[in-house]
């Protein structure tokens, strides 16, 4: 059996081409160009591709396939989107006495606020792959008409470890992914992001009636069988600990109503197909009994190892490259082309590329233990803190990046709470 390579076409917004021939001619173009894992093509030679395709995307295939693919050899899967242009509203409910109460975040997907995030996201396991698999396998059991009775699911992700790893991040991801690559299914993606902490705030803790409200708002998206409705609940241990302070006297009996209700809801939601229920929790362990029982999957998500820190890094370094704050050619290396080469490569035949790739590395292995927020933000830190000028070199931008680390590990050692750090045993905030 062949492979399977994705090929996600964005259709610039103010192009009105029928899909299916936007689909013809990409179809066309990709028979004759090299297909490149990962690679994003942006320009076309072709009048017709130019004048309505934003970007070409030609997706990855998790294994140790070869970086540059041939069309031949591969079963194409065609996926042709637009981006909504309006991002995250409010959405607001009647509460009591007509007071207007906001309940969530709402966008329609896919939408540029997402944009990009799904490839920004790097994971030293499958993690991504595997959520894209667990929503494959939801749909294949329901088209299939399997009995939920005989064999349980509920279409319910849960994501948890320390803050700042990228659990919501993945979530926002994996729905915008999910509503390009179901394309075939549903004309769009309704994304509703519900903050678990308003759930308890002075409106919900007193009444689990506007929890009941505030679900069948969703509903009526629910409703909707061309929309897949993907639900984030964040924070989602705000419900033990909503249920905890209920039982010692020190909340309003009422909040384990709202808990309850929050439960019973999601029950009564997942009896959709077109449903997706993801929740996140910073503190692992103190979830909900009741609530992790209903998710489907349990995944923990760490800080990211040394590889996956220089895969961010590097990111960050091409972006300041493509703007010209970096002013040197000179690139870095990818993971895997390091990997092979500093095996083979001694110290003396060490070029430019190679030693400052190898120095990246050596700053991601001081690096691990920062969360993936806290690692972004040092080549902006790095700038301000070192460098201070318009423009600056490679070598003398990293410099500035392996002090930026040192002084961010230093500081954090007196900071509270957050990931605890390999190697020194310190606590760092997320
Ligand atoms: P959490 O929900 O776990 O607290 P967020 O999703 O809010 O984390 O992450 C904040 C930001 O940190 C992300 O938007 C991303 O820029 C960065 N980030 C976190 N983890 C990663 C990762 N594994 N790879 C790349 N970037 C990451």
């Amino acid at each position: 059996m062949k492979r399977i390579v994705h090929i996600e076409i964005n259709q610039r917004l103010e192009s009105n081409a029928p899909r299916d021939v936007v689909l013809e001619f990409v179809s066309k173009f990709a028979k004759t160009c090299k297909l490149i894992q990962g690679s994003i093509i942006n320009s076309f030679d072709d009048p017709f591709l130019s004048e309505h395709v934003q970007t070409v995307k030609i997706c990855e295939i998790n294994d140790e396939a070869p970086q540059c693919l041939e069309a031949n050899d591969v079963d194409l899967c065609y996926h042709v989107y637009t981006l909504d242009p309006y991002g995250s509203q409010l959405e607001t409910m009647d509460g009591e006495g007509d007071k207007e109460v906001p309940f969530a975040l709402h966008c329609i997907l896919p939408t540029t606020e997402f944009a990009g995030l799904w490839e920004s996201l790097v994971y030293d396991s499958a993690i991504k792959e595997n959520l894209l698999n667990f929503v494959e396998t939801t749909l294949l059991f329901s088209d299939s008409g399997v009995d939920m009775n005989i064999i349980k699911w509920n279409r319910v992700v849960l994501l948890h470890g320390p803050p700042g790893t990228g659990k919501t991040s993945l979530c926002k991801a994996l729905a915008q992914k999910l509503a390009i690559r179901l394309g075939h299914r549903y004309t769009h993606g309704e994304f509703i992001e519900i903050n678990s902490h308003s759930l308890f705030s002075k409106w919900f803790s007193e009444s689990g009636k506007l929890v009941t409200k505030m679900f069948s708002k969703i509903q009526e998206y629910i409703e909707n069988p061309n929309a897949l409705v993907c639900v984030l609940i964040d924070e989602v241990e705000s419900l033990t600990h909503a249920r905890k302070s209920a039982l010692a006297g020190t909340e309003p009996s009422d909040s384990i109503r709202v808990v309850n209700a929050v439960l019973t809801q999601i029950d009564q939601i997942q009896r959709y197909r077109n449903v997706l229920v993801l929740a996140t929790s910073n503190v692992t362990g103190a979830i909900d009994t009741a609530f992790v029982d209903r998710a489907d999957i349990k995944q923990y998500i760490g800080p990211p190892s040394p590889f996956a820190i220089y895969k961010i890094f590097l990111s960050c370094i091409e972006e300041l490259q493509r703007t010209g704050i970096i002013t040197s050619n000179d690139s870095l290396m990818n993971l895997k082309l390091l990997q092979l080469s500093s095996s083979e490569s001694t110290e003396g035949t060490k070029n430019n590329l190679t030693k400052n790739s190898l120095f990246l590395l050596n700053i991601a292995r001081k690096s691990e233990g920062l969360s993936g927020r806290s690692l972004r933000k040092i080549p902006f830190l790095a700038h301000s803190y070192y460098i201070q000028k318009q423009t600056t070199s490679l070598e003398e931008f990293l410099e500035a990046m392996e002090k930026t680390v040192l002084k961010q590990l230093q500081d954090q050692k007196f900071s509270f709470g957050g990931v605890p750090h390999k190697n020194s045993g310190c606590n760092c905030v997320g």
